[in-house]
């Protein structure tokens, strides 16, 4: 098993961006050197959330560790700016920016606000409890 990715241009985004799409394939080069003879499977945009997708299937639990691994070598190798940019995207996505801690306007400690961006929270989940009596 000698995974790699083969990235190519799927489509061109019709704005003035220029931005274009790609598809990711996984494919085997101990299969075969030559393409699509060595195909896997496709690399699907959300991994985790997709489950059943056949590169879920093939590598279960390390299916984001294998995805990051694959997409960190491809971006070595490559380089095409834009298909960079799609790469980096897609590394994006499997790795969320870690969580901005917010200060606590009434104790002063820090925390994680959590995914809730309508409501930008002030206060610590303890403060919150104790304004808006939580538990006692
Ligand atoms: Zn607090």
């Amino acid at each position: 098993m000698n995974f790699r990715l083969k990235i190519e241009p799927k489509g061109f985004l019709g704005d003035l961006s220029g931005g274009r799409l790609f598809s990711f394939a996984v494919v085997d080069l101990d299969r075969s050197k030559s393409y699509p003879l060595n195909f896997v499977c496709m690399l699907p945009v959300n991994i985790g959330t997709k489950a059943g997708s056949a590169f879920q299937t093939i590598f279960g639990d390390r299916s984001i560790e294998q995805a990051k691994a694959l997409l960190t070598a491809a971006l070595e190798s490559e380089n095409d700016l834009r298909v960079k940019a799609g790469i980096e995207r897609r590394l994006k996505l499997l790795a969320p920016e870690p969580a901005t801690l917010v200060k606590c306007s009434s104790c002063g400690k820090t925390f994680n606000p959590g995914w809730t961006r309508k409501f930008r929270k002030k206060f610590c989940p303890e403060c919150m409890a104790k304004k808006y009596g939580g538990r006692d």
